[in-house]
């Protein structure tokens, strides 16, 4: 396994893979690594022959007053994580700022995609997607995949890159992978580690939220019924102290368009976002009726 910082260095061996034709699957993340990061690494190695793995935490994808400064970053114990575990990778990629961003910030290109990024996360985080998009672009064009594995645990960030994929031509496929969860149902989350124990506890109602408002959504019922049903749980969550919902609602899983009424073939997502103390969590269920 190698750790390279160096996009010239990394790209000498990918160029070397293609001559050769082997199959490239791709990792992006932004380290502090937990078994859902372990888990698409895992699902990684079924695609393909070589396996990378980016380490990076995205400045571009922070807003002002956002954790970009206190985010977890270790990268011993990110490959001491790996190695325990005897995951196979072949290659970490473990850029700085200067190596992604070479031009001033001032001269930094925008890449947006309004109609799906301005919903949802976008709401609270109105330049995050924005900076997603860019770096994953960037970093496509380094690691050329075949294959780009994320988590759903992030479900419009893969509706986004769906997007780039599709509007800039991209030879990658999108593998998306369910969200690894605790035994209780709290989905794993580097920002887990800013909850307190009594936090801890109260996160589980993202995952408690989703369950019940899946247990209430069949084909047939209505928007307005379905509004009815995400109040109740939204109000339910808002009187609970050190709580408050973000969002909670409940979109077209392709395109995050709002669903008038829930039809047969659909697919569907009940997305949750919740301030627990200061730290904003974020979960989901995609559905298919
Ligand atoms: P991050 O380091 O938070 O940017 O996440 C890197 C990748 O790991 C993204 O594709 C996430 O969707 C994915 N991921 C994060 N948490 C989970 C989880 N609990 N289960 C599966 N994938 C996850």
């Amino acid at each position: 396994m190698k750790v390279l910082q160096k996009i010239a260095d990394v790209k000498q061996i990918i160029n070397h893979l293609k001559q050769n034709q082997t199959k490239i699957a791709f990792v992006p993340t932004m380290g502090a690594l937990h078994q859902g990061h372990l888990e698409l690494l895992k699902i990684a190695r079924n695609y393909s022959d070589f396996v990378v793995l980016s380490i990076y935490v995205n400045p571009t994808q922070f807003g002002k007053n956002e954790d970009f400064d206190k985010y977890p970053r270790n990268l011993d114990q990110d490959i001491s994580k790996i190695q325990h575990q005897n995951i196979s990778i072949d290659l970490i990629f473990a850029p700085t700022n200067q190596d992604i961003y070479p031009f001033p910030e001032s001269q930094t290109p925008i890449l947006t995609f309004p109609f799906l990024s301005q919903k949802l996360c976008g709401i609270s985080r109105p330049t995050h997607f924005d900076g997603v998009g860019l770096v994953v672009l960037k970093l496509l064009n380094i690691v050329q995949p075949d294959y780009l594995i994320m988590g759903q645990k992030d479900f419009q960030q893969t509706v986004i890159i769906q997007r780039l994929i599709d509007e800039f031509f991209l030879d990658t496929k999108l593998i998306t992978v369910p969200t690894v969860r605790e035994k209780d149902g709290l989905a794993l989350s580097s920002r887990n580690i800013y909850l307190n124990n009594d936090e801890r506890n109260q996160a589980l109602i993202l995952f408690r939220s989703l369950s019940e408002i899946k247990n209430h959504l069949r084909v047939g019922i209505s928007d307005n019924e379905i509004q009815k049903i995400l109040n109740l749980h939204k109000d339910l969550i808002n009187q609970t102290p050190n709580l408050k919902v973000d969002y909670l609602e409940v979109l077209n899983a392709k395109d995050l368009q709002p669903v008038k009424q829930i039809e047969k073939g659909m697919k569907i997502v009940i997305a949750i976002a919740v301030f627990v103390g200061k730290t904003r969590l974020i979960d989901n269920f995609v559905l298919e009726f």
